[in-house]
């Protein structure tokens, strides 16, 4: 690292100290969480599958310390989270994904009118630094062209209707042949990795996998259960 980029970084840190994700206590500039935190990690990382199959890789479950972390990436203004769990994702990758023979990595797209409102879309800042971990080149493949209700907020049920259509492949020549890392920062359902995955298999890629900070249900889930 340079000189004038360490300088940079000591002088961002002393302004703006790094902090847990999980806890908020500052932690030191190139860490990805407080000793208390790191220690309370669950042992093992999460295997779902999405919608149509996919895995997808999770790094724990969607509850307390880490449900917060999450909530504050998305809702909060916390950007600066997302370096911290894009490492936790690397490492569910890691741990839970057999083929890891990544071309790209790729994120859920927000809608053009909800991206302005929050100011950032938080899978696509995760999706970013995890390329940035894996020395893999970041890609826009998609666009969310149909505003729909946030997943949260729909009916079981009534989740797989919501985002059916939502999404387009921006352009085809990006993905064909390529092995495809789509992140997203929960998996609930898994219908909204699905539908994304749905759009880059239209486009002729090779493979999808995916990963996310959360998952909502337990480790090990089977093929489709979702
Ligand atoms: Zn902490």
């Amino acid at each position: 690292m340079g000189l004038l980029k360490k300088w940079k970084e000591r002088a961002a840190y002393s302004l703006c100290p790094v902090r847990c994700p999980y806890c908020d206590r500052v932690i030191e500039q190139n860490d990805i969480a407080c000793r208390k935190c790191k220690s309370s990690f669950p042992d093992m990382c999460y295997k779902r599958y999405a919608c149509g199959g996919h895995p997808c890789a999770a790094a724990f479950p969607y509850d307390g310390t880490y449900a917060r972390a999450v909530r504050c990436l998305k809702f909060h203004n916390r950007a600066d989270y997302a370096k911290p769990l894009a490492a936790q994702i690397v490492q569910a990758i890691l741990e839970t994904l057999e083929d890891k023979s990544f071309d790209l990595v790729t994120c859920v797209p927000m809608h053009k009118k909800d991206k302005a409102r929050r100011g950032y879309n938080q899978a696509e800042l995760l999706a970013r630094e995890c390329a940035e971990i894996m020395g893999l080149p970041y890609v826009e493949t998609l666009v969310k062209f149909i505003r729909t209700k946030p997943q949260h907020k729909a009916k079981f049920q009534d989740r797989i209707h919501n985002v059916r259509g939502a999404f387009c492949l921006i352009d085809r020549d990006l993905i064909r042949d390529k092995h495809v890392l789509l992140i997203d920062d929960i998996i609930t359902t898994g219908n909204t990795l699905g539908e994304c995955a749905k759009n880059l298999y239209w486009g002729k890629c090779r493979f999808v996998s995916c990963a996310v900070v959360c998952t909502t249900v337990g480790r090990n889930m089977e093929k489709n259960a979702d």
